[in-house]
């Protein structure tokens, strides 16, 4: 069997240093060394070994033989005229991903992709259309936040503040990976727990894991429909996970304490914009003191529905702040730059530029967290 290098961006700062330890201690090196790269590795986030300026070049070399340090290739870089970056970023197997930078005026939030593609098939979402290519490691998953943070410091933005994981896939059926980055980016490299978010279609299993979880990270419900037959439509792991028992692990989470639960409600015309569904969504919400985006439909590839009037998304609005429920309008930021997830991707594969395999027959219509 292959000795397998080691990930130094893939384990939790413990285990780095405890790997690095042993490194050092078989080489006969002083016991520094450790700190010497945990810093290049979490502070400095240098994109490979040989910017490990201050180790010897032995040392590098030894280092490279055993530990990987692998970061995504920018693909392409796409720019709104709001602020908002698009990465598509080709991983080592030549996979595409997606993430986004969206600054606001008091915050630097990264949307990161926890899968290449997604197997849940949600009918409003452009990830899903191309299906599902494969898991992504922990460490790919986290290379994500250290070149978009490399990227952002390059060109003239702060810290990121925010992490969500809203870009493609389904994090919570990718647990093996998503628990490890959740604690190498909230203690390797200082994103504060709270200011970590988790978005899911509803897996309830994973949302009571996550409930066991010390850290207070965040939870995001795409709820987007307040009825189980209305659900099942847009979101097919309804059928796995009906509302009924989503909302029985929320009220779960809830009691865990101290962590915002959010639901993201798209409105789609026509579709779930209904008045009378304001008041169930407004019953949901109530039941664990949820706050609600509401969030205007934004138009993707294979799918004619269109984004719900103003005027039906303020009736919205009205009537779950009459029923005291926190509730935003949320206007989808780099709508020029196709940012909604997964389109990017999706333009990429059906321009005949990429290089992952997708199936453009396999598409079954759009998606979006
Ligand atoms: S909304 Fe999320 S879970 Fe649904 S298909 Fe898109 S990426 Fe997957």
């Amino acid at each position: 069997m292959l000795n397998a290098k080691k990930d130094l961006l893939g384990l939790p700062p413990h285990d780095v240093e405890a790997a690095l330890a042993e490194h050092f201690v078989v080489r006969g090196q002083p016991s520094y060394r450790v700190e010497q790269v945990k810093k290049w590795v979490f502070e400095e986030c240098v994109p490979d070994i040989a910017g490990m300026t201050n180790l010897p070049v032995a040392e590098r070399e030894a280092l490279d033989a055993a530990f990987s340090l692998v970061e995504p290739t920018a693909d392409t870089v796409s720019r709104s005229s709001d602020g908002t970056v698009k990465h598509l970023w080709r991983l080592a197997d030549g996979e595409l991903v997606e993430s986004v930078l969206i600054p606001t005026k008091n915050r630097l939030t990264l949307c990161i992709s926890s899968q290449a593609g997604c197997a849940m098939g949600c009918t409003f979402c452009a990830t899903g259309w191309a299906g599902f290519q494969r898991q992504l490691t922990s460490g790919e998953i986290v290379s994500q936040y250290r070149a978009s943070q490399r990227w952002g410091f390059e060109n003239g933005h702060g810290r990121i503040s925010n992490i969500v994981y809203m870009g493609m896939g389904e994090p919570l059926t990718n647990r093996k990976a998503l628990h490890p980055s959740l604690t190498i980016l909230n203690q390797g490299y200082g994103v504060g727990a709270r200011r970590i978010t988790v978005s899911t279609v509803g897996v309830v299993p994973g949302i009571l894991e996550l409930a066991e979880r010390e850290e207070q990270f965040r939870l995001a419900i795409s709820l987007h429909a307040p009825e189980s037959d209305l659900r099942s439509q847009l979101i097919p792991l309804e059928k796995r996970h009906s509302l009924e028992e989503l909302m029985a692990a929320l009220v779960r989470f809830d009691r865990a304490g101290g962590r915002r639960i959010t639901f993201e409600y798209t409105m789609i015309r026509g579709i779930n914009d209904a008045p009378r569904l304001a008041q169930a969504l407004a019953d949901l919400a109530s039941t664990v003191d949820a706050f609600v985006n509401l969030i205007p439909y934004n138009p993707i590839p294979y799918q004619d529905w269109k984004a719900s009037r103003g005027e039906r998304i303020e009736e919205f609005r009205s009537v779950l702040e009459a029923r005291g429920v926190s509730v935003a309008v949320r206007v989808p930021r780099g709508r020029d730059i196709d940012a909604a997830c997964g389109q990017l991707r999706a333009t990429r594969m059906t321009s005949g530029v990429s290089q992952t395999g997708g199936d453009p027959g396999n598409r079954r219509g759009p998606a979006k967290k």
